[in-house]
Order: structure tokens, then sequence, then C-alpha cells
């Protein structure tokens, strides 16, 4: 079985949060999302399944993921916005995407955006 290997390339390694002025700060995701849990060992971390879906302008992964630490369970959803931001004056300009990270409980309770990837 290589499930788990193939679903661990889906997620990115960090997320990257804005700090305003301060730029930008990597946040690894490799740790649980959930409250009162503070395991950031991978190995400790199997992803087991995951959802795909896409409507015109955005596409969602939802990758579910079991903590051996605190045995949760929670999601990593994972949204591309395929916003295309074309100018007129550069046509030749890739179109614009932009991912975002949120974490959800197993419940698909939102835990919180966590960054950008
Ligand atoms: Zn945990």
């Amino acid at each position: 079985m290589t499930d788990e290997e193939d679903l661990r390339d889906e997620i990115p390694t960090y997320a990257y949060i804005s700090l305003a002025r301060r730029g930008m700060e990597k946040l690894s995701l490799d740790q649980c999302f959930l409250k009162n849990c503070d395991n950031d060992d991978p190995k400790l971390l199997e992803p087991f399944k995951k959802e795909e879906f896409e409507n015109g302008k955005e596409q969602v992964r939802k990758i579910y993921i079991k903590c051996k630490k605190c045995g949760g369970t929670f999601i990593l959803k994972l949204k591309t916005l395929k916003q295309i931001a074309k100018s007129t004056k550069d046509s030749n300009e890739e179109p614009l995407s932009m991912g975002l990270v949120y974490a959800l409980d197993e419940d698909d309770n939102n835990l919180g955006h966590i960054g950008y990837f």
C-alpha cells in the first residue's frame, strides 16, 4: 500500500502566514491542529483519506489525517482559487492561482484559516 505516501505528497510542506509589515511566516503543516495537542512529528500523523471537488472558480482537496498522539482526526482543507487575473497588457502572464489552507476537525467544524500555500 502506497496510498498513505501518495496522500502525503498532496500536502504542502508549509503554509505561509502574512505578518503584515513583517513579511511572511512559514508554518509546517506536519503537525496536529486539534486543540490541546502539540504533536509535530510527521511519523505520528497518518493521512488516510482524500476528498476532492471542484466548482468553476475553485478546487478543494480535503485530506483526512489521523493523529496517533491524541487519537483524533483532523482535516486539512486545501482550497485553490483559480481566479484568473490577467491584464490585457501582459497577456503572456500565467494565470494567478492562490491556495488557502484551513484546518477542520472530524465533524467539519472550522478550526481556523492556517495560511496560504
Ligand atoms: Zn493530535
